[in-house]
């Protein structure tokens, strides 16, 4: 991680590190281990392997567990894992066959039954719904707080919440998908310090931050315990994979790693190794569609035909989440969404209208996409939610890709013609 004294930074690191090619035979990039299962040493070596699974490290046992089973470890998972600690500046990583095994795996694995959660609002579609039916289920309740909320109204929810049992995780989305509202990472943790010492119950913090990706915020830096990802997104980078992530402190990790060898959501070899190949490039193709997301979000707040644009960096001096993002996001990401005048028939016909960019959910691909969050990934949220957080019925959803710019915006214009 160093020369001398100098640290080395992720997007050199990233490239190597993690794996030593001469445990196979010379080979630059990790080969693809695609076997389900890892020969012992001797009967003994298994015995002590699997006391450390356990959590039943003896005196004398090795600290480091050997490979075991796909389903625990893989020599691909450990190498991802391993690079998907330098962006986050985590101490360890989990990676999962998706975002939702990613985040149903750490709730259930650090929520208990009798406890409660307070969750940021809005969350992604899939993320809401198993907060709202299905953690209840397991005998956890879940608390809401508005994405903007400030400190004293975080505090207000979490009090409510750990009223009604131990407030086991806050749970957060920043930027909220799809209207980029950011939630205070640093007013979380202060918060739950408070609740730690008013009840002695200290919540884990997590935060979903797949809209921004690890190149525009690192949640772990300003207080989160926990940053989570759905790799499908901007790490992965080119809409040909479904994978997660969880990056955190070792308490965090080593509790869902357990949970994760019981569900088995873990992430397979081959995938694993795709995204150690993303990850190469994922501060190029990000910086690239950060630039074009700019223009594209400049053009469109030009646009006669346009209402709001809901780009972090357009928030105005003055607004709460202006001083958020100053302190917390080194970029504005590339997924934002647009208000487009005129409402959902307008929206469909500049989506219909499109030559370049394609119309499609998911974001964070080499590729620009659009898409209707009202009648698509969000057509679940009620209307007076979607009213609160000034979700319009003509929003339409961004994500830039790394195209040439003014080929988009040609595309922008073009079909901006048709509204
Ligand atoms: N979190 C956010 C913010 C998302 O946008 C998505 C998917 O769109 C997910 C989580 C779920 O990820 P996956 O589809 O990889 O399960």
């Amino acid at each position: 991680r160093k020369i001398g004294n100098h640290d080395l930074k992720p997007e050199s690191l990233v490239m190597g590190y993690g794996f030593d090619p001469a445990m196979s035979e010379g080979s630059i990039k990790p080969p693809i281990f695609m076997t389900s299962t890892f020969a012992f040493k001797s009967a003994r070596d298994g015995e002590v392997l699997f006391r450390q699974l356990a959590g039943k490290r003896e005196e004398g046992d090795p600290e480091e567990a050997d490979l075991i089973y796909t389903r625990f470890n893989n020599p691909n998972m450990e190498v991802l894992e391993d690079r998907l600690t330098l962006y986050d500046a985590g101490e360890d990583a989990l990676v999962f066959s998706s975002g939702m095994g990613a985040i149903t795996t750490a709730l259930l694995a650090c929520a208990g039954a009798g406890t409660t959660i307070l969750h940021s609002s809005p969350l992604y579609g899939g993320t809401e719904v198993f907060m709202r039916t299905f953690m209840p289920d397991f005998g956890v309740t879940p608390f809401e707080m508005d994405a903007w909320a400030t400190e004293e109204l975080i505090l207000a929810q979490a009090r409510k919440a750990a009223a009604k049992g131990p407030l086991s995780v806050i749970f957060t989305e920043s930027p909220a998908n799809p209207t980029c509202a950011l939630v205070d990472i640093r007013a979380c943790a202060r918060v739950a310090e408070t609740i730690e010492t008013e009840t002695g119950h200290r919540p884990i913090i997590m935060c979903d931050n797949t809209m921004m990706g690890p190149i525009g915020h690192a949640p772990l830096k300003h207080g989160a315990d926990l940053a989570l990802y759905s790799l499908t997104k901007y790490i992965g980078g080119h809409s040909d994979l479904v994978a997660g992530a969880a990056i955190g402190t070792e308490a965090a990790i080593s509790k869902i790693r357990r949970v994760r060898n019981y569900l088995g959501t873990t992430l397979d070899a081959h995938t694993c190794w795709l995204v150690t190949r993303s990850l190469e490039t994922v501060q190029l193709r990000m910086e690239k569609a950060f630039a074009n997301a700019r223009l594209c979000a400049e053009f469109l707040r030009d646009h006669s035909k346009i209402g709001k644009v809901m780009y972090p960096a357009f928030f105005e001096e003055g607004d709460p989440q202006k001083t958020v993002y100053d302190e917390q996001c080194q970029a504005a990401g590339s997924t934002f969404s647009f208000d487009v005048k005129g409402g959902k028939e307008a929206a469909f016909r500049l989506l219909d209208s499109l030559q370049l960019v394609k119309l499609a959910v998911s974001l964070g691909g080499t590729e620009s996409l659009m898409c209707h969050p009202g009648s698509t990934t969000h057509s679940g949220v009620s209307e007076d939610i979607r009213k609160r957080i000034g979700f319009t019925d003509g929003l339409v959803r961004f994500s830039v890709g790394i195209e040439a710019a003014e080929d988009l915006i040609a595309d922008l214009t073009q079909a901006l013609e048709k509204v």
